[in-house]
């Protein structure tokens, strides 16, 4: 049968009129334990929450349908969901990652791999070479993110994948911020998807979640189900209720929202207060043919723009806004603005002078009014 669109799957994957009571909404199963027959058995599947419950089965089935994986495992955040992954981590192997990418990814695979006695090796992975070079002689692990946290940065899919599998090595690609609404990775053989649920598929800022998807392997699929359970880290039924019901939406809204970022990283392009956008929608961004040729639907509704005048003059700007709410994460339907080197720390690879703007559902031209108004 033809695959159902975006949009269809959103609503329908893993989702049909509840069978006791005829409701449309999916019931919250809250009990963490089922009862046993009399001849002790499970006849319905499930026994302990930890182990599985219905709105996380749900859930974990609706994001495998948007991936077109065989399977997902939903985690309490988005870096639990990584960890799960990083088990797969031994000593003596390797680890390749993206030296610019989510700050928190790489400080966990830093402090993950010395705890393990494995290798890391972070290197530009705009640069095929570099990561030929990296994951020679058998890499366990390449992590792909793209686009990037904060800066943006394009990776060549098809081309990584190749690397990677060539070096025998396991492709992980964070899509968190293309989301499946503009980014399959499973399509160009990449074997793990990790997202930071709390983002896109979230939508609301209101649930901290992650989530693995798996392309095909299933004793892979089944490891890292072992691990929710030996962990103890699975999503709990109402995030994992209050996810599926946001996955509802979520092609409107990514699609909205990469709408809008495209007019706003436009209008910020354009603007003398402003030294530089990074936008991959932009034809100037240096990843752009390449984020065409790779996403689809739009380009992400993340973007990050370097001020004039330094730290200060960024700081002066978002300290100007009255759309833009001054807070850090993203993908929630309301537009937040960040300066994102005093949120990554001391040792922050980032700009001074950088702002990461994440695109809400809000009307693009009230956003562009309210950045026009903050630059001055
Ligand atoms: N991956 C990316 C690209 C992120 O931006 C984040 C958080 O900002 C994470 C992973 C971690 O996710 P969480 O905050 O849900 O643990």
């Amino acid at each position: 049968m033809k695959r159902s669109g975006l949009n269809t799957l959103c609503v329908h994957a893993a989702h049909s009129p509840d069978t006791a009571v005829g409701s449309i909404a999916e019931p919250i199963y809250l009990s963490t334990t089922f009862e046993r027959d009399a001849d002790g058995a499970y006849p319905r599947g499930y026994r302990y929450s930890r182990e599985g419950t219905p709105n996380r089965t749900a859930l974990e089935s609706c994001v495998a349908a948007l991936e077109e994986g065989a399977g997902a495992v939903a985690f309490a955040s988005g870096l639990a969901a990584n960890m799960a992954v990083l088990d797969l981590l031994g000593a003596g192997e390797r680890l390749v990652a993206p030296l610019e990418a989510y700050y928190g990814s790489v400080k966990q695979f830093s402090e993950v791999s010395r705890q393990r006695g494995a290798s890391l090796q972070l290197v530009d992975f705009r640069d095929p070479a570099a990561i030929k070079a990296a994951v020679a002689g058998r890499a366990r692990l390449l992590w792909i993110e793209t686009p990037t946290n904060p800066l943006l940065n394009i990776t060549d899919l098809r081309l990584a994948v190749a690397i990677g599998h060539d070096a025998g090595a396991l492709v992980v690609c964070d899509n968190t911020f293309a989301t499946p609404v503009c980014q399959r990775p499973f399509s160009f053989g990449v074997d793990l998807v990790v997202h930071s649920a709390t983002k896109y598929l979230g939508g609301h800022s209101d649930v901290l979640s992650g989530v693995v998807a798996v392309r095909e392997d299933q004793p892979l699929l089944e490891r890292l189900r072992a691990w929710q359970r030996m962990a103890g880290t699975p999503l709990a039924p109402f995030d994992s209720w209050l996810l599926r019901r946001s996955i509802a939406t979520l092609g409107l809204r990514v699609r909205a929202q990469c709408h809008g970022a495209l007019k706003v990283a436009e209008f910020l392009a354009s603007h003398p207060a402003v030294e530089r956008v990074f936008y991959p929608g932009l034809a100037s961004h240096p990843g752009h043919a390449l984020a065409a040729a790779q996403m689809h639907g739009g380009f992400g509704a993340v973007l990050s723009v370097c001020i004039s005048g330094g730290a200060d003059a960024a700081l002066r700007t978002a300290g100007r806004t009255r759309l833009f709410t001054r807070a850090t994460s993203l993908g929630g339907v309301e537009s937040l603005i960040e300066h994102r080197a005093s949120i990554e720390g001391p040792g922050s690879r980032t700009p001074q002078n950088l702002l990461r703007l994440s695109v809400g559902i809000e009307e693009p031209e009230d956003l562009v009014e309210d950045l026009a108004q903050a630059l001055g």
